[in-house]
């Protein structure tokens, strides 16, 4: 806090006083000496406490918080959090900061807040006129793409469970209805399918009442179907991230449209942990009509060990059964034949008939399948993804290996083979879902002639969650033992003292490492849980970094970069950069070293550790031949036969021992620590050069393409023996890293404009609202540095030209004379009696709020 701001806090002061419980507590100042304040808080307590952690509070702010966080009289963390509580409690869930549009998480339907009228309401109001909406933004959106032709993209983000899905729904929603709609009644049918489909993709019509039979039904739609599962954080939380981009046409009406999808969650397909589902697919599936039931031998989800890990089965106010049939309509809307349906759920249904083939020990190290169950579990699978049963036992438990001087069949143990089958299934719903996902691409076509899109991201925030629930509980006199303990033991532990959540707020991040006595056993249990990310979580925190650069570059960089080529008055306001973290993780492997020919070593295998080394004994220069980032790293750990989780933890150690946002933790060999944006991740390294490797074990492959069903075989399409020889190894991490740069060349070449979800509470209830996890979000999400930033600059930039365009209708007398563009601005400026704006040397730059004012005057006006 500014010094300033500290010599107007004397006693009878209205204040915010930090607090360990509610992140801030209001209170009246008692006493001020030197440095120490006495406080009188508003829950009857007197605190004393030092100046710097005491904020003024506004007591003349209206008693419904204010629209927009740069009216806010006091900026600081306490009255940017105070204001989104009190539009909280009355259910005012959006709020303004400039033009970014903050959306805390109602966790209840909020009655016409999303209806026709609602959207007719939105619908050409200028920006800030209505009260804060997704619509707004949406039509914000919309009006740029059709007046000024220029491409956008909303950019949703927020941690699991914070509304992204539901809020990406909404703008949808908004776009199909203005943009879906041809100007007079007749459609073409062919505009009526493409608005079909383009409203059953983007805006998932799941809200929309489908009434079928007489029964009012929820449609489920595919991608949700195949894409979604319930989590402890969210029970509809989207396992992959998403980038719709909608095409227009020059009219404004939607032309195409187009998916990408990143990083769909494999783990799930065979592993999930209670309370949580797998993909709602195999449920709905399991609630078929019987007689699909009988042709798929299924049954209850119960009977199936990829489903039965977790208790959970049901979810509370939805049926499968009739999600299984809007799930079937939608499909028939996109166009995909009964065929194509029948054999996506014959593949559905095979996982689940694999999941259960058990293995036991054969001869040697061999495995066989355990038994007669099992031995049916492997006949239906085969039946139903139409291969050789015999080939099917093969594959799972058997490898080829090919050495320099023979060919052998190496047996699997039946570990060996169990793994085997879990990457099968893995590999076969991946394909399935990138199969939908393509279909309903071709299926929605994309207009070529389009230069107008709106984009629209919605992708998993931040994540630092738990990998297991397990809790290590040692007792030595006894035995070792293992304890699954939930939510709510954590809650207890962390009341008794037991447990101490190591960040504030965050219920998930428990560190258990105290001496528990039980009175009446007399037992001393030593607890350690520790929360650990792989591979995935990795992924999916490198996206955060990136889209956190971007928002920062937007927000920040842009800011300051425009102000000092304009050449206007502005103070430069520091910003955490995240760029060291993103060269930690992504920084490559200078490519000239790869082509050096002495350090190819014999089989295609490369290993920069002694490229680096060589290099740099040649070149001397040390700067240039700095080692690439941890994907790299991974990349080269994949290559060489040798290596493993260990080594690859060793190399990492050694490379950035230096790096500050890179930790070794304590105790561990092969974790590691990154330190982001958003704070600390502690990585488990032991799957990562498994899970970074993305090849389909031949055996798998030579299976499925010989199946005598079309679709399974077009799944795994043979790769020629170039593609083969080419591409001996390819990399997730490499791969997503491409995806992910494309995606930001994509958002590069738009306008951005950005939604941040909000989780009120971690227990998915409404009118809860936990303000120290509200504040991390706020935090993390770069919030309050863009509230920062934007009221202490000019929120608008436009140049004369684009001023005078939409404002010269304020002052038509200018058209007359013959002023430079600059003057003319001035003119209308000082004509509407503006204050505080600045005028560059190509650019007006306002303060926030005037845009709207012009705006005002100017739709008098016409
Ligand atoms: P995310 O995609 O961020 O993980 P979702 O969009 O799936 O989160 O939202 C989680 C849940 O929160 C939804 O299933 C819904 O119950 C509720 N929810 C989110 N946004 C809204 C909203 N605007 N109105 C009502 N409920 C909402
Ligand atoms: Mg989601």
């Amino acid at each position: 806090m500014s010094q300033e701001t500290q010599e107007n806090i004397v006693a009878g002061t209205h204040i915010w006083v930090e607090d360990q419980e509610l992140a801030f507590i209001d209170g009246i100042v008692v006493d001020v000496v030197e440095q120490e304040v006495e406080i009188q808080t508003s829950d009857a307590r007197t605190i004393f406490t030092n100046l710097s952690k005491v904020y003024p509070k506004d007591v003349e702010a209206p008693a419904g918080g204010v629209d927009d966080m740069t009216k806010i009289s006091y900026l600081h963390e306490p009255g940017v959090l105070h204001n989104l509580a009190t539009r909280y409690e009355i259910n005012e869930i959006y709020t303004y900061t400039g033009n970014i549009l903050i959306a805390v998480n109602p966790f209840q339907g909020l009655s016409n807040l999303y209806d026709a009228y609602m959207m007719e309401q939105y619908k050409g109001a200028p920006f800030g006129k209505l009260r804060p909406h997704v619509f707004a933004i949406a039509d914000f959106a919309y009006r740029t793409m059709f007046n000024e032709k220029k491409s956008n993209s909303i950019l949703v983000s927020g941690e699991s469970g914070s509304g992204k899905t539901e809020t990406t729904k909404m703008l949808m929603r908004y776009l199909a209805y203005f943009g879906g709609r041809a100007s007079a009644e007749g459609r073409t049918v062919e505009q009526q399918v493409l608005e079909d489909r383009v409203t059953l993709v983007v805006t998932d019509v799941i809200h929309c009442a489908v009434v079928a039979d007489g029964i009012y039904v929820r449609s489920n739609p595919v991608l949700e179907a195949f894409g979604n599962a319930k989590t402890v954080k969210n029970n509809n939380s989207s396992r992959f991230g998403k980038f719709v981009e909608i095409q227009f046409d020059k009219q404004g009406k939607i032309s195409g449209a187009a998916i990408r999808t990143y990083l769909l969650e494999r783990s799930r397909v065979c592993q999930i942990s209670d309370p949580e589902r797998n993909y709602h697919c195999f449920y709905l599936l399991c609630a078929a009509p019987p007689e699909e039931i009988e042709r798929y031998k299924l049954g209850n989800p119960k009977s199936f060990h990829y489903l039965n890990q977790s208790k959970c089965y049901e979810l509370v106010g939805v049926s499968d059964a009739n999600d299984y049939l809007a799930t079937r309509r939608a499909m028939d809307i996109l166009g995909m034949s009964k065929k194509e349906q029948d054999a996506i759920f014959r593949v559905v249904a095979a996982i689940l008939h694999l999941g259960n083939i058990d293995f036991a020990k054969g001869d040697e190290d061999s495995s066989v399948i355990k038994d007669n169950e099992s031995k049916f579990h492997l006949k239906m699978t085969a039946e139903l993804l139409m291969c050789d049963p015999h080939a099917l036992e093969d594959a799972l438990c058997k490898r080829v290996m090919i050495t320099r001087e023979e060919i052998i069949k190496k047996s699997l143990d039946p570990l060996g083979a169990t793994v085997s089958r879990d990457v099968l299934a893995k590999t076969i719903y991946s394909r399935l879902f990138d199969w939908l996902v393509d279909k309903i691409n071709i299926s929605i076509g994309q207009d070529p002639r389009s230069n107008c899109l709106i984009g629209i991201l919605d992708i998993y925030g931040f994540e630092s969650f738990e990998t297991n629930r397990q809790i290590a509980i040692y007792a030595p006199h006894i035995f070792p033992f293992h304890l699954l303990i939930g939510d709510d033991d954590l809650k207890l532990a962390t009341m008794k003292g037991l447990a101490r959540p190591k960040k504030k707020g965050s219920a998930a991040k428990l560190q258990l490492e105290k001496f528990l006595h039980f009175d009446a056993h007399v037992l001393t249990l030593e607890f350690k849980y520790i929360i650990l990310c792989s591979f995935e979580q990795f992924c999916i925190n490198l996206t955060n970094e990136k889209l956190q650069q971007h928002f920062n570059q937007h927000v920040f960089k842009m800011e300051q970069n425009e102000y000092s080529k304009e050449e206007i008055d502005w103070s430069y306001v520091e910003f955490i950069d995240n760029q060291d973290v993103l060269d930690l993780i992504e920084k490559v492997i200078m490519h000239f070293i790869f082509s050096l020919p002495v350090l190819r070593k014999p089989g295609g295998i490369i290993c920069s550790y002694f490229a680096v080394d060589l290099l740099s004994i040649v070149l001397h220069s040390p700067e240039d031949l700095k080692p690439g980032g941890i994907i790299a790293l991974l990349d080269e750990a994949c290559m060489f036969p040798k290596s493993s989780h260990e080594t690859f933890a060793q190399k990492l150690y050694q490379t950035f021992k230096d790096h500050k946002r890179f930790i070794k933790p304590k105790l561990t060999r092969s974790d590691f620590t990154i330190v982001h944006y958003a704070g600390e991740v502690q990585y488990q390294s032991d799957l990562f050069l498994d899970k970074n490797k993305d090849y389909v074990v031949p055996e798998h492959q030579n299976l499925l393409s010989a199946s005598n069903c079309s679709f399974v075989a077009a799944l795994f399409p043979l790769l020629s023996e170039e593609t083969t020889k080419s591409s001996k190894f390819s990399s997730i991490g490499s791969r997503f890293k491409l995806q992910l740069q494309q995606l930001m060349d994509t958002l590069n070449s738009t306008e951005p404009l950005y939604i941040r979800c909000v989780k009120p509470n971690n227990l998915l209830k409404p009118a809860l609202f936990d303000n120290i996890s509200v504040m991390q979000q706020l935090r993390s999400g770069g919030v309050l540095e863009a509230i920062r930033i934007k009221c202490a600059g000019y929120p608008t930039h436009k140049t004369f030209s684009e001023f005078l365009d939409r404002f010269s209708i304020l002052a038509p007398e200018i058209l007359k004379q013959n002023y430079e563009e600059k003057d003319a601005c001035k003119w209308i400026l000082e004509k509407m009696e503006l204050t505080g704006y600045q005028t560059g040397k190509t650019k007006v730059f306002l303060r926030a709020g005037q845009l709207a004012e012009l705006d005002a005057r100017r739709t008098v006006v016409l």
